[in-house]
């Protein structure tokens, strides 16, 4: 019945038995991220690309819901579907090209949406580059998923979100066209710290990244690398039996010439749960609160 629903009435010429799940095993699995949980009629593993695009633009006509997925790590229901299509992009994972602009000598990669933002990480370090964006999920997530929500880490006190990276984008829209997105100018400071909901103050790349796959499916990606850092770094945990003082830190910190990777507060009530921890040390569990401090 479902496969009826989907492809039947139409002139599709695609093999649906190869790519495309109706089983309740494969639908269940992916029905939910961390907080949301929601039923596809049916699960479509992006096989060939022109495929892809036909069935985004027949679903499209016939007003069919689909919803991307990466890993479905995200913390927002996004990735969940609760009728139509599941689009899983998982399968779509080859990078492309790691090399450096011949015009401006700046690093870049070139990837499809499915690669494992960790792999692409260690692919570009192996060629003595760095990519910084690192969402604590980073193992799992896929890269496109991290361009559609604009994913942040700790780093992106010092290194900014992923908007910051992405050179180019080509995007599959609704009626299936395929769209080739170059930035143009630099990331507008304003929007450095965007990183959820639709962004109108930059170009049109800007509104695709964070957009959540509302907008279009991101189908390649070229994104900005830098040269290879010095990966030694230095941690400090600081703890306050005040809170207002550790506000204060980060105050005076924001002051200081060298810039930290990242400052993260640990406020009261994270610090209470760290505190009943048996990692916890004895002499900490008076504290308030932490700073914790990474440099390079
Ligand atoms: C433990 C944990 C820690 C996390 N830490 C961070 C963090 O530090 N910083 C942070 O920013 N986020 C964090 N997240 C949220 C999440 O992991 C990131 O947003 C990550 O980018 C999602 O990747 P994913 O592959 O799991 O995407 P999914 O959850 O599968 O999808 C996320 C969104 O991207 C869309 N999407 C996926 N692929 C495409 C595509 N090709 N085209 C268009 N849209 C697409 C989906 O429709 C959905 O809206 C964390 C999540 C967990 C569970």
């Amino acid at each position: 019945m479902a496969v009826y629903l989907f492809f039947n009435m139409t002139k599709l010429n695609i093999d649906i038995t190869e790519y495309f799940y109706f089983d309740e095993q494969m639908r269940e699995r992916y029905s939910k991220d961390a907080v949301y949980q929601g039923t596809p009629s049916c699960v479509y593993r992006a096989g060939d690309w022109e495929t892809v695009t036909e069935v985004i633009a027949h679903c499209n006509a016939k007003q069919t819901p689909i919803t991307f997925c990466g890993s479905q790590t995200s913390m927002t229901g996004s990735s969940v579907a609760d009728e139509g299509l599941a689009l899983s992009l998982s399968l779509k994972n080859k990078i492309l090209d790691i090399g450096k602009d011949t015009k401006t000598g700046t690093p870049f990669v070139i990837t499809e949406p499915g690669v494992v933002l960790a792999d692409l990480k260690k692919a570009v370090q192996e060629q003595g580059y760095f990519y910084p964006p690192d969402p604590t999920s980073y193992k799992e997530a896929l890269v496109g998923s991290t361009v559609a929500t604009n994913a942040t880490g700790e780093g992106s006190f010092k290194y900014g979100p992923t908007r910051k990276y992405v050179q180019e984008l080509e995007v599959v829209l609704p009626n299936g066209t395929i769209k080739t997105l170059v930035r143009q100018k630099n990331v507008p400071v304003l929007i450095l710290k965007n990183t959820a909901g639709y962004c109108h103050e930059g170009e049109e790349i800007d509104e695709i990244i964070g957009s959540e796959g509302t907008l279009a499916m991101i189908k390649k990606i070229k994104l900005n690398l830098l040269e290879d850092i010095n990966p030694h770094v230095f941690v400090l945990v600081l703890p306050f039996s005040n809170f207002e003082k550790s506000i204060q830190a980060v105050s005076l910190l924001l002051k200081k010439e060298t810039k930290a990777v990242a400052i993260e507060l640990i406020g009261p009530g994270a610090a209470d749960y760290f505190k009943r921890c048996s990692v916890c040390p004895e002499e900490l569990k008076e504290e308030r609160s932490f700073l914790y401090i990474k440099e390079e």
